[in-house]
């Protein structure tokens, strides 16, 4: 896996959490470097939400993510079950 620096300010649409850095989470893809059209989930919120040609990162549009897909699932689950615990 790798990490990918984001643009400064890069704001969570749903939860405001300001996020540096971008990991893929896709099994196949470790070192995937996100584009725009990509979907980020918050390490907050677990909220998935799509890069943008300027890569912020915006709510998706109704229908735009499938959140039926099963290693999109995965990620926002473990994102959910991780220990938040002194996180600004
Ligand atoms: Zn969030």
């Amino acid at each position: 896996m790798r990490s990918t620096e984001l643009p400064p300010n890069v704001t969570c649409p749903w939860c405001g959490y300001i996020h540096d850095a971008a990991t893929s989470a896709m099994r196949s893809k470790p070192d995937a470097v996100p584009e725009p059209g990509d979907v980020s989930i918050c390490l907050m919120c677990a909220q998935p939400s799509v890069y943008t040609e300027t890569m912020r990162v915006r709510k998706p549009w109704p229908g735009e993510v499938d959140i039926t897909d099963p290693e999109l699932r995965l990620a926002m689950s473990i994102i959910r079950g991780l220990d938040r615990r002194g996180v600004k």
